[in-house]
Formats: C-alpha cells, sequence, structure tokens
C-alpha cells in the first residue's frame, strides 16, 4: 500500500510527458496519476476523438480547415475515470471507439491540422491549470505546459516498442507479423517527427528516460523522484510507493 502524505499540499504539480508511440506513456502516466492522486489526462484520445468525428462526418482529412471548422463547432469534454481516459463530444460518449485500424490511420492526419490543434490546445491547458495532472502525448512539453513543474521525454528503442504493441495485439487476440507491426511504429514515428505543428521534440529542460530496460514500476519511481527533487513530498513510507 502506498501512502499519500502531503507535507507541501498546496504544491500540486503538473507533470507532463512526451514521447513516441509505444513508449508506454499512457501505462505510466495512469499508474504515477493514481500514485500520487492526481489526474491522468491523454491527449492523444482527443486528438482520435476528432478524428472519429471527422469519419463520421466524412469530412476529408485533407481539408485542415474543415477539420478545425468542426472542432470549433463541437464541445469537447474530457475526464479521467478510474485510471480511464473518457471523451465526450457533443455530449455523445467516444471513448469505445478510440483505438483500432480506422481512428490510428484517420488520426495520424488529423494531427498534422493546425486549425485543430488551435482548438485541442487551449482546452488542454485549461485542463493542466490547476495543477495535480499527469498530462501525456506528443507536444505537452513543448507547446501545451512548457512551464510544467515535472517534463519527461519517455522512450524506448523502435524494437522494443514494436515488441510491446505486438504482445499488446496478441493480448486482445489480433495476430499480426511483428514485421508490420515494425513498419507501422517506423512509419507513426516520422509522422510524428515531420509535422509543422506540434511535432514531437525532446525539449532541453525535458529529463530522457529511456524505458527500453526498465519495468514500468521502475519508470514510475524515477518520475515520482522528479517530483520529490521538486519539494514536493508525497510518503513517508521508507520503502517508497510501489511497494
Ligand atoms: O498517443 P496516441 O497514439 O493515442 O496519439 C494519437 C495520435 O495523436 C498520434 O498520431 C499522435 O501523433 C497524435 N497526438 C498529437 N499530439 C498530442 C497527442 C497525440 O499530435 N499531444
Amino acid at each position: 500500500m502506498h501512502r499519500l502524505c502531503p507535507i507541501n499540499a498546496e504544491k500540486r504539480l503538473r507533470i507532463a510527458i512526451d514521447g513516441p508511440a509505444g513508449a508506454g506513456k499512457s501505462t505510466v502516466a495512469a499508474e504515477v496519476a493514481r500514485i500520487l492522486n492526481y489526474t491522468y489526462l491523454d491527449t492523444g484520445a482527443m486528438y482520435r476523438a476528432m478524428a472519429v468525428l471527422a469519419l463520421d462526418k466524412e469530412i476529408p482529412l485533407d481539408d485542415f480547415q474543415a477539420l478545425g471548422k468542426m472542432a470549433s463547432s463541437v464541445t469537447i469534454k474530457a475526464r479521467e475515470d478510474n485510471g480511464v481516459f473518457r471523451v465526450w463530444i457533443d455530449g455523445e460518449e467516444f471513448t469505445h471507439r478510440l483505438r483500432g485500424p480506422k481512428a490510428d490511420g484517420a488520426v495520424k492526419i488529423l494531427a498534422m491540422a493546425k486549425p485543430v490543434r488551435e482548438i485541442l490546445v487551449p482546452i488542454q491547458r485549461g485542463l493542466a491549470d490547476c495543477g495535480g495532472v499527469v498530462m501525456e502525448g506528443r507536444d505537452i512539453t513543448s507547446v501545451v505546459i512548457p512551464h510544467a513543474e515535472v517534463k519527461v521525454f519517455l522512450t524506448a528503442s523502435l524494437e522494443e516498442r514494436a515488441l510491446r504493441r505486438w504482445r499488446e495485439l496478441g493480448n486482445k487476440g489480433i495476430t499480426a507479423e511483428f514485421g508490420e507491426v515494425l513498419s507501422e511504429m517506423e512509419a507513426r514515428d516520422a509522422k510524428d517527427l515531420e509535422r509543422d505543428w506540434g511535432k514531437l521534440v525532446k525539449v532541453d529542460d525535458a529529463v530522457l528516460i529511456d524505458s527500453t530496460n526498465m519495468s514500468v514500476a521502475q519508470v514510475c519511481r524515477s518520475i515520482i523522484d522528479l517530483c520529490e527533487a521538486r519539494h514536493c513530498c508525497f510518503t513517508n513510507s521508507p520503502d517508497g510507493f510501489l511497494a
């Protein structure tokens, strides 16, 4: 059992985590949020919801102006619920439609649309405003909350990230060629690194964590150590949070 002892209770940090697909950001961000009793914010889910909506409305994904108009004309609500990040658009829940090949294919393109990013980024900033959040994505440390108290660039080797994705698919009963998963991962990296707006970068003051040979618990421990170094103490347990 972890103990939550907010010695510096008023100081609720903003923890920003960026990194490539498959680096383990969602798992780690949700777990760190759980341990610290913070809120987990998955910005990728918001882009995914927009992509699914664009498919529903049959808006061409290369029409960035139309996508921006669509994004500005709807009400987006998002919140964490027991470690699951839920998204509603105009009151309709999209949470269960965000994963899968269709959403994956569409969001890669939609994420390049500056007019959509201009709508989502201020909403994400608003969600982070009060602190006590663990927010993950691609442009969190660079664009969304560049003044976050704790900034992390979480990565892992391409092979390890592809392996994790391949295993994840296997656990869902989906058979896939490892080589295909690896190529798909490589293509996603290229899209994240090359777009003009909100591309994936490691900002100078983000701490690099390479999780290739680390367990989830070890990565969480490293991030919590960074929080503690920010003069924020959460526990008086000698063996830490993760026991
Ligand atoms: O993290 P996830 O794979 O769910 O992200 C879905 C898509 O949204 C990816 O294509 C990613 O590049 C994009 N994204 C983004 N900016 C963010 C978070 C995700 O462009 N802050």
